[in-house]
């Protein structure tokens, strides 16, 4: 049975008479990790104050494994973790000092603070990190001690708003590893403006785009739109267009700068084997032959331009 820990309702936050989130609704489920991905401004890091109870939606409703987060804040977000954008490190302190402050004030039972500070370095890649004063730590190291604040309760939903800006390559590989590690056991939310980091580390996508939704699914379904229907080919000896584009299928040519031709084809017509009896009765030359990939950048452009597009016919 699937457990339902996050269930945001039309959640809808108002600026100074502007929307910054519209409508947002979603569930997410145990072991998911969402990936909540926006351009700057988009409204991610309000949508995720208002999941974590730290600023209060002006429409619209959140549970926290069936809690509602307004009427009964204590309990929903005890089952929380967050990071915020700015994570709260008391950098004066050494790491065991401020995770142990941290247990408390998640109000971990006295007698199991010890071993959850323990537990969280351990899961964060801390253990031998306890007496360093988090100040004297790398960018990196500080992410960790923030994760391992928001995990130090072991609760079931962990919230992290944008874990990897400013990382080193290292470091962000690092962060990714432990945050997909983490979605074995929590739900995960995490927003970020980078979409390689959510095609590597979530199965599921919210695209935010001027406080809306644009784009709400499973990972899987993001990475399908990438497949336009389009083919890349390489021919040594290419004929003239009119040839290919006599293929049963063929809609459209297109020559890259690199010599590669891009081929549009109608759906459901993939003409990849008529092409290769082609190239090969009439010495094309055919040296490549693979699906072309729309970048995700490209698809998030069309996702975030189709939702522009709408609400200017709306107007
Ligand atoms: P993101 O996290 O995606 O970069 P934010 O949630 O921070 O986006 O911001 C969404 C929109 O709301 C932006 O236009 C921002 O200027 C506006 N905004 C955010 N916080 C406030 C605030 N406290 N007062 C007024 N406007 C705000």
């Amino acid at each position: 049975m699937t457990t339902i820990t996050v269930e945001a309702s039309e959640l809808t936050r108002i600026y100074g008479g502007r929307e910054a989130v519209s409508n947002v609704s979603f569930t997410l489920s145990k072991g998911e990790v969402l990936g909540f991905l926006g351009p700057n401004g988009a409204g991610k890091s309000t949508t995720m104050k208002m999941l974590t109870g730290n600023l209060a939606p002006s429409k619209g409703r959140v549970k926290i494994c069936g809690i509602d987060i307004i009427e009964n804040p204590k309990e929903a977000k005890a089952l929380i973790g967050y990071l915020p954008e700015q994570p709260p490190l008391y950098r004066e302190f050494t790491v065991d000092e401020f995770l142990t402050i941290a247990a408390r004030l998640h109000r971990v039972n006295n007698q199991h603070i010890k071993k959850a500070v323990q537990v969280a370095k351990e899961r964060c890649g801390l253990t031998e990190m306890g007496k360093r004063l988090i100040e004297n730590l790398s960018k990196g190291y500080q992410q960790r001690v923030g994760i391992a604040q928001a995990i130090i309760h072991n609760p079931m939903v962990v919230i992290l708003d944008e874990p990897t800006v400013g990382l080193d390559p290292i470091q962000i590989r690092d962060i990714r590893a432990l945050i997909k590690e983490l979605g074995g056991e929590h739900s995960v939310i995490l927003s970020t403006h980078i979409l390689p980091e959510v095609e590597m580390v979530c199965d599921h996508v919210q695209i935010i785009h001027k406080g809306q939704l644009v784009f709400n699914g499973a990972i899987d379904v993001l990475k399908q739109q990438r497949h336009g229907n389009k083919l890349l080919i390489g021919l040594n000896n290419p004929p003239e267009n009119d040839a290919l584009l006599k293929i049963a299928g063929v809609t459209g040519i297109d020559t890259l700068p690199s010599g590669l031709i891009s081929v549009r084809y109608a759906e459901g017509q993939l003409p990849a084997e008529a092409i290769v009896q082609a190239a090969v009765k009439s010495g094309w030359g055919l040296y490549q032959i693979n699906p072309d990939q729309t970048s995700l950048e490209e698809v998030f452009v069309q996702l975030t331009f189709q939702e522009q597009g709408l609400q200017e016919q709306a107007a």
